[in-house]
Parts: C-alpha cells; structure tokens; sequence
C-alpha cells in the first residue's frame, strides 16, 4: 500500500486489513500493538484491612458500624502475614479502611508499607459506592445520620474516599496504590459510568470492583464437586480489562474468605482446596488471580496462615510460569 492510499479515506475493511498487514503501525503503534499473551500467570494476595462481622465471635455484628476500628490481634495478623509472603519472595497488595488511621499508633501499618507491600484505599467508612440515598451508604450513618450533613449519597462516597487517601498520607506517609470498592459486585462497575468518572476525577487509574458470580454450596456441608467446578469456571470471568471511560479493572478472585467461612461454613481444608484449583487454572493458563481475605477473619479461621503460604508454594513450584505481584502490576498490562 502506498503512502498516498493511507491518506485516503479508507473503509474499515481496508484499515483493518492494513493494520493486519503492519503498513499503519507507524501510525499508532498503540492502537495495533496486540497485547501478547503474558508468560506468566499473575497471582495476587490481597487482605482487605477492617473488621468483619461475625468476627472473632458469631454474635460480633456491631463492626458493621465501625469498620475500621480493627483491633490489636487483626492488626498483628497481618504485620505477620506480611512478614511471611516477603519471607517466602511475595508481596501483599492491602487495602485499607481510613477510619483505623484514627487510632493512637499506626506504626503497624507503616511497617508493613515500609517492607514494600502495597496499600490501596477501601473507603473511610467502608461505604457502598453504588447507594443512591446517603443513608444507604453505610450502617453509621443511618444510625447518625447528622454525621451526613445534607450531602448526597454521591458526595459522601467522594468525600469517603478522597478522606481516606488524605489520611494515608497524613498519618502514615502511605502514598495510596488503587482503590477497592466495598462489597464486591458480578458487574463490576459496569452499571456506575458516574462512580467510574468519580475515581478517576481522583486520580485512579484502576479499581478492583468485580466479584463473578459463582455457587457457594449449602450452609454448612461440605462443598461437593460442582461448586468447586464453578469457582474454577469463574476465573475466567475474573480478568481484568478496561472500561469504556478508560478505568482498568482488576477483579476479586473467588472464593473470598467471608463467602466461604462466614457466610457458607466451610472448612479450612475445602477452602483450601478451592484456592488451590483456582490458581492452577491461572498458572496454567498465564492468567490472573486475585486472592480476597480479611486478617479479621483468617486470624480465626486460619491462624497459620496456611491460605498464603499455599499460594506462595504454587507460584514458587511454578518457577518462571508465574509470579506474585501487586493489583497495580496487573492494571498497567491491560490495553486501555
Ligand atoms: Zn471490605
């Protein structure tokens, strides 16, 4: 093809059969560079920093209105957790609620930021980004709803959020890597054109939104074969990609730690055993997984943190077919 035809209005037909053919790449090199299949699968470990109902006691619900006030055995959960996976040549991407910035001693959480483990935000309050009346936001403010002030549900998302990368950075010196929506959702934000354009009027460039949907079993058997299948059949619908506005997403893996254990009763062991079919299916596929956990519910479930050491394990035997790395590695491999 001539220079002269390529300035020449072309059909889409004939441009794509020109980008085929390599002779407008010297146009855009973005626009025809085809994202190459990765060499290496990359897993993630993600620890959400609150506290969770039901946690360490069943009758403990009352966290729903303080999410952030973790306390001292969840807050020494994941310092261990954090020394182990870089121990064992790994990394944690966590994701922190900015109410626990309050606390007398945030020393905890600048070791962890200080040892190269990545700290996203995940709201002040742990707030629902998709609520469309303030009340709805979240549980403190339907119980003190003067705390809302007349703002709209928007602007108490934005201000949740924008509050909390402040207070990183105020408090601990954390510059904020990402940001995790509260609650996970089978669309992603697919539905919140708004909430997307709110996250990147922030200055995010990816969020973790998207939790696919899966069968959990009955509440209290062991999970049979067929929900085992579907979680490994989810993980194809938990890769990350871009929306249109231009925001990456970078979804949560199942099956999360609260889904199995709190709400479904699993054992350890089938968790485990969950986890360990779903990463395979990401090394053998180079594909992404992005473990979900919270150090308030493993520290009772899994005090031995045999989750993480697991997934270190896999990644290690996988030798160069895979490695550990952070959300913020992922979102800069996907083509926006
Ligand atoms: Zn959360």
């Amino acid at each position: 093809m001539s220079l002269l035809s390529i300035r020449s209005p072309l059909s889409r037909r004939n441009w794509l059969r020109a980008a085929t053919a390599g002779t407008l790449s010297c146009l855009s090199p973005t626009l025809f560079a085809a994202p190459s299949k990765p060499s290496k699968a990359r897993i993630a470990i993600t620890l959400d920093l609150e506290m969770s109902a039901q946690y360490p006691k069943r009758e403990q619900t009352e966290w729903n209105y303080e999410k952030g006030n973790l306390d001292d055995a969840t807050k020494r959960y994941s310092v261990e957790a954090a020394k182990l996976v870089k121990e064992l040549g790994g990394v944690i991407h966590f994701f922190c609620v900015g109410r626990v910035l309050e606390h007398p001693s945030v020393d905890w959480l600048k070791q962890i930021a200080a040892e190269g483990h990545a700290v996203g935000n995940h709201t002040y309050d742990h707030v629902n980004v998709k609520a469309t009346k303030p009340e709805e936001t979240q549980f403190r403010f339907q119980r003190a709803s003067w705390l809302i002030e007349g703002l709209t549900a928007r602007e108490v998302i934005d201000r949740n959020i924008r509050v909390t990368t402040k207070a990183l950075k105020a408090r601990a010196g954390i510059e904020v890597n990402g940001f995790r929506t509260p609650g996970g959702f089978n669309n992603g934000l697919t539905d919140k054109p708004d909430v997307q354009k709110m996250l990147l009027d922030q200055g995010f460039t990816w969020v973790s939104s998207k939790y696919p949907a899966h069968l959990y079993g009955k509440v209290g058997e062991t999970p049979t074969a067929d929900i085992f299948e579907s979680i490994v059949k989810a993980q194809a619908d938990a890769q990350p990609f871009a929306y249109p506005s231009g925001l990456i997403e970078v979804p949560m893996s199942p099956i999360s730690d609260v889904g199995a254990f709190r709400a479904t009763r699993w054992s350890l062991d089938a968790f485990l055993k969950a986890i360990r079919l779903a990463v395979e299916w990401a090394i053998e596929n180079r594909a992404v997984f992005d473990l979900l956990v919270h150090p308030s519910c493993l520290v009772v479930e899994d005090p031995d943190f045999r989750i993480v050491r697991l997934i270190c394990e896999l990644v290690r035997a996988a030798g160069d077919r895979a490695e550990i790395v952070t959300l913020d590695k992922i979102a800069a491999t996907i083509i926006k």
